[in-house]
């Protein structure tokens, strides 16, 4: 239906307006009306605001009645594009509003409370991990299916002294490191390891935002106590991203309790962040100072030689035989996300399956030409790049060459400037010609300023993400 629905429309629609439409997806129909998804905030406002009657028109040609159409954001498979989830509704605190976030189904997100058998019924949903309980923890985690190289050795050598003897030596641990590079693994690694060498021990791992959730459920149902008891009796306590605990100040304090309890028990306590801890906004100095206390190590982007090698020991777990060459191809072109090479090598061998075709790198390029972002370059225009800021920040495109120096017109235009010395392969002097005839050292000021502002504040970073990946997909 949709295919109609589109075919109809690009009767009415020039080409470039079709574009916004490439990744637009059918989500539901239902009498009440037909719901599309969208990549994010920016294809939503846009076509909300030029193409909704052109959408709702060829809707009901097609399907022969009216429906409303609404536009839902789905982010696409990036980790970094979904913003942090607000806390359960009708609590006062709310998610913190620096651009934290995570992946939605994240399958590292352990499903301790959704896993569990039913509760016994006094304990109405608070469940007490039994010893050796498992079920948190995902088995394929483990010291032995982590590759090591400069990147985490320390955090893996540190991990494995915490898993030998918890409680004893760093409490609490700390790791920190961008998404992708394996802090998850590492945690799940140690509880495993704990529970091999001490089936009697309770390990709990949670997300921070099951951890949150519990507490406000327990508050809200006056069972904080029980919440107390359940937490105080671990013997090893993960949390996973705490940043998410971020402006959640109810929640901080009860960890902060939490944290106490355990730690003066020697029980073991295992964070990790996408930060270190003076980073992590929003964070009650007490429970900060706290963090600190302890061992805390990081863990960067793996360098070719790792990312070759994780390849490999994923092609050996998965039993897929694939040619260095390959390997090669792919490790070159994803360098800062872990899950990303492994999600990559898994659907060329997929691809390479489905079309029967032997794994070799021209199978490589084309079943990821949607991943390997430097395939877009020749593609992006300046145009594409003006037009996608201008809707962004409801501007003209003119005004981005105007003379104007309003803030809410220059810092758009430095951002467009930006990108399209990143996008692209235009040079200064081109670019700045494009932009009402500018000096090159002009766009060079803006790149520089951007490209600081990018690195320091996650809220710009974002919005960046967001227009590249737009700009992308056009
Ligand atoms: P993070 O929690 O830091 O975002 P994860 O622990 O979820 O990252 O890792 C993402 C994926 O990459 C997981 O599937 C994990 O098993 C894998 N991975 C990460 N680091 C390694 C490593 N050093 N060796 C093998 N696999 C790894
Ligand atoms: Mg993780």
């Amino acid at each position: 239906v949709w295919e109609q629905i589109l075919t109809k429309m690009k009767e009415t629609l020039a080409e470039s307006a079709f574009k916004w439409f490439k990744s637009v997806k059918p989500l539901s129909l239902t009498d009440d009306g037909f719901v599309l998804s969208v990549q994010n905030d920016l294809v939503k406002d846009w076509i909300t605001s030029h193409y909704l009657t052109i959408v709702e028109d060829a809707v009901s040609a097609v399907l022969g009645s009216k429906h409303k159409v609404s536009f839902q954001v789905v982010p696409e498979a990036q980790p970094e594009v979904e913003p942090a989830k607000k806390e359960t509704a009708g609590e006062e605190e709310t998610a913190a509003s620096h651009s934290s976030s995570r992946k939605k189904e994240d399958p590292n997100q352990g499903s301790l409370f959704q896993d569990q058998p039913p509760a016994p019924v006094d304990n109405g949903d608070m469940h007490i991990v039994a010893p050796g309980d498992r079920s948190s923890l995902n088995p394929k985690y483990t010291f032995e299916t982590f590759v090591t190289g400069s990147s985490n050795r320390f955090a893996h050598a540190a991990a494995m002294a915490v898993a030998e003897s918890p409680g004893k030596v760093y409490n609490p641990f700390f790791m920190y490191g961008g998404v992708g590079l394996g802090k998850t693994h590492l945690m799940h690694a140690i509880g495993n390891r704990v529970l091999q060498n001490h089936p009697e021990m309770r390990v709990l791992y949670v997300s921070s935002e099951q951890f949150t959730n519990e507490i406000i459920r327990a508050i809200q149902e006056g069972k904080a106590e029980l919440f107390r008891q359940k937490y105080r009796t671990i013997d090893v306590l993960m949390v996973d991203d705490i940043q998410f605990l971020s402006g959640k100040q109810s929640t901080q304090e009860e960890f902060f309790n939490t944290f106490n309890a355990l730690h003066v028990a020697d029980k073991q306590i295992i964070l990790s962040s996408d930060r270190p801890p003076r980073e992590v906004q929003k964070l009650e100095d007490r429970l900060r100072s706290r963090f600190e206390g302890g061992l805390i190590t990081d863990i960067q982007a793996p360098d070719l030689e790792t990312r070759i090698a994780i390849l490999k020991n994923k092609a050996l777990l998965d039993h897929v035989d694939v040619p260095n060459d390959v390997l090669m191809f792919i490790a070159n072109r994803i360098d800062s996300n872990i899950r990303e090479l492994e999600g990559a090598l898994t659907r060329v061998v997929a691809y390479a399956s489905l079309i029967k075709k032997p794994v070799t790198t021209d199978v490589v390029a084309e079943a990821l030409k949607d991943v390997f972002p430097n395939n877009h370059k020749k593609e992006v225009t300046l145009e594409v790049i003006q037009e996608i800021v201008a809707t962004y920040f409801k501007i003209r495109i003119e005004d981005l060459h105007s003379k104007k120096r309003t803030r809410s017109i220059a810092f758009p235009r430095q951002i467009a400037m930006y990108l399209c010395r990143e996008l692209t392969d235009t040079s200064l002097p081109q670019i700045g010609n494009f932009f009402g005839g500018r000096d090159h050292t002009t766009v060079l000021h803006a790149y520089d300023k951007i490209a600081k502002e990018r690195e320091e504040n996650a809220k710009l970073h974002k919005i960046i993400k967001d227009l590249i990946e737009s700009i992308q997909k056009m």
